[in-house]
């Protein structure tokens, strides 16, 4: 799992929880949006986690949230 204190987490705004983004940092961030839901998460629907291009090799939160976020469509 990617860990959000990793730099790298911490540059993009990474949380496991969505709902514990930095909106104000932040200002894309909207109510709903998590890692489950944003197009580059690799992960199954139902998964807990799954992977995530922008960490390669490690598996981010469905639950999660990073400010690169990006609605998947349909
Ligand atoms: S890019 Fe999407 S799936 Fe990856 S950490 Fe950010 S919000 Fe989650």
């Amino acid at each position: 799992m990617v860990d959000p204190n990793d730099p790298a987490a911490k540059a993009l705004g990474y949380v496991e929880v969505a709902t514990q983004a930095d909106a104000t940092r932040f200002k894309n961030y909207a109510a709903g949006q998590a890692c489950s839901n944003c197009s580059l998460f690799a992960g199954k629907p139902g998964d807990a986690a799954g992977p995530c291009p922008l960490f390669a090799g490690k598996q981010v939160a469905a639950k999660g949230w990073c400010s690169a976020y990006i609605k998947k469509a349909g």
